[in-house]
């Protein structure tokens, strides 16, 4: 009977690396008429704009219109929020914003201000389900986010309250932490931090009302703090406003003992109102 198993056992061990085999001309096959199907649709159809679906100039990006609207954000910048200068004095930079009201985070990146074309594709990914935006807009925030990434342990998507997901059905926080963790192979710890409270969305509310909102809405269990503790995070958001969410997120990992708390977001906005 053992002898039996042993020869079906050996048998069937003999014959995996043969069905793999028998498999693998299928396989190239599928994936060389996806590689030109995907070749044959670029061939024939000119590469659209991801905001306004005109003509691009190249594929996976924006038309020249919507680029320059987009406003991506380059040096000089506030080295510890992010916020871009009009002029360029030589030197690393702290603005009067982040001496007069510090952060709770230590730094913020942003690839793109939130202006026209920000709000619209941050619109396409929540509302319109266009996760095909996932991709470029991490290649635009790994960019933006380059240093802060190169020193980071691990990325941590702010999380949704589970009603607003049920809603949404996915987090487009925690599928930007997944896109850019497969470009900069950086960990994600996304079952730790927790939205605790669901909050009224923050849009039409003043900077205090803002943090006044998302006061206590988040939180670490008391069993999972050891996975932060002493580690530099990078903690990811769509669009950063005044802050608020940020800085309720940084609280909470700072009590855990995470040694650096730095924002990457897609869009920020440069001039709260
Ligand atoms: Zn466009």
């Amino acid at each position: 009977m053992a002898k039996w198993h042993r020869r079906k056992f050996g048998a069937s061990l003999f014959l995996m690396p043969l069905a793999a085999k028998a498999f693998q001309p299928i396989a190239a096959a599928a994936q060389f008429f996806a590689a030109g199907g995907r070749a044959l649709a670029q061939t024939v159809l000119p590469p659209t704009c991801l905001a306004c679906r005109k003509p691009a100039g190249a594929s996976g990006g924006l038309c020249p219109a919507c680029w320059q609207g987009a406003g991506f954000i380059e040096r000089p910048y506030c080295e510890r929020l992010g916020t871009p200068f009009s002029y360029d004095s030589g030197g690393p930079l702290i603005s009067p914003g982040a001496f007069a009201d510090p952060p709770v985070f230590d730094r913020a990146r942003a690839a793109m201000r939130f202006g026209d074309v920000a709000r619209d594709l941050v619109h396409l990914l929540k509302y319109g389900d266009r996760l095909d935006l996932v991709k470029p807009f991490a290649r635009w925030m790994t960019r933006a986010g380059d240093e802060i990434l190169c020193e980071a342990d691990a990325l941590i998507p702010v999380p949704l309250h589970w009603t607003r997901l049920f809603q949404r059905r996915f987090n487009q926080s925690a599928e930007l932490v997944r896109a850019i963790s497969r470009q900069t192979k950086l960990s994600v710890i996304d079952d730790v931090l927790a939205r605790v409270r669901a909050t009224p969305p923050q849009v039409g509310l003043a900077r205090e009302e803002r943090a006044k909102n998302v006061h206590g809405a988040f939180s670490i269990e008391k069993t999972a703090r050891l996975r932060v503790k002493g580690k530099r995070i990078v903690l990811v958001d769509d669009v950063l406003t005044t802050g608020a969410t940020a800085n309720a997120c940084a609280r909470v990992l700072r009590r855990a003992g995470a040694s650096r708390i730095d924002v990457l977001t897609l869009a920020r906005v440069v001039d709260p109102v």
